[in-house]
């Protein structure tokens, strides 16, 4: 079984001390492949920098709705720039999105993810968005300019009608940690009944980790148990399961690189 993990920060500090082990043991367990998006300007040295130094990390380039707030003058000339340059080992924008739920004010918000959607739409890259609790404002934005590589929901949650609306307009579903809880019913539930196709794996980590593991870092040695998850609630063959989950992160990361 060979898994990609579409969504994880292993940028972060939290994995300094123990980076390369950890990635050994992953690739033990059959992580070959990660995108690494960025949350802000300060990042976004750090992703590139990784991605250089180890085979099978790739990385997005963008501002997370976390940092709308704050002192933001120029990032989207220079993210353009930097994105336009076609760094090695990019092949997304984000992560953006928008989260509802943040004390950060929404018009700040609105305006840095609009402009990062039309910047995946002019480089031609798939999107890696944050959606928490704007999951129909999220496609109404993304049905208004229809950036044409579509992209990730990551860690989708929500009702079966918003995901099948995201996937209409060429997104797939980030399923990740919240598929280990029992009461995450409706999401768990819209994952069984999606086509396979549509979803992608992720662990978010360090953060989501699964419901027996609260409390600690997650790591993507999380991922082929959210993978065994996902197979168990749909019934089908987990060789199959795990190989269109592959060939589908794959199309969308890397397009030019199919047979
Ligand atoms: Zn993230």
């Amino acid at each position: 079984m060979q898994l990609i993990d579409t969504h994880c920060h292993l940028d972060f500090p939290v994995f300094d001390q123990d980076r390369e082990a950890l990635l050994a043991r992953c690739r033990a367990l059959g992580v070959t492949e990660y995108i690494i998006p960025a949350i802000a300007e300060d990042n976004w040295t750090r992703v590139m920098a990784l991605a250089d130094q180890h085979d099978g990390l790739f990385y997005g380039l963008g501002v997370h709705p976390w940092y709308a707030g704050e002192q933001l003058e120029g990032v989207m000339e220079r993210l353009r720039t930097l994105v336009m340059s076609q760094p090695a080992g990019l092949v997304a924008i984000g992560e953006c999105g928008l989260d509802l739920r943040s004390h950060v004010p929404q018009e700040g918000q609105f305006a840095l993810f609009e402009a990062q959607i039309r910047l995946a739409a002019d480089a031609g890259l798939p999107l890696m968005i944050h959606s928490v609790r704007a999951n129909d404002t999220v496609a109404k934005l993304l049905r208004r300019c229809k950036p044409p590589r579509g992209g990730v929901i990551h860690a989708f949650s929500g009702s079966l009608q918003q995901a099948e609306a995201f996937w209409q307009l060429g997104f797939r579903l980030g399923v990740g940690g919240v598929i280990s809880f029992e009461r995450a019913n409706k999401t768990r539930e819209v994952f069984r009944a999606m086509p396979l196709e549509a979803l992608v794996l992720e662990t978010d980590s360090p953060d989501m980790p699964l419901q027996d593991e609260q409390g600690t870092r997650n790591t993507p040695e999380a991922l082929p148990k959210i993978a065994q998850i996902l197979m168990k609630l749909r019934r089908e063959s987990p060789e199959n399961v795990a190989k269109v989950l592959f060939e589908t992160a794959r199309q969308l990361f890397h397009p030019d690189t199919q047979q």
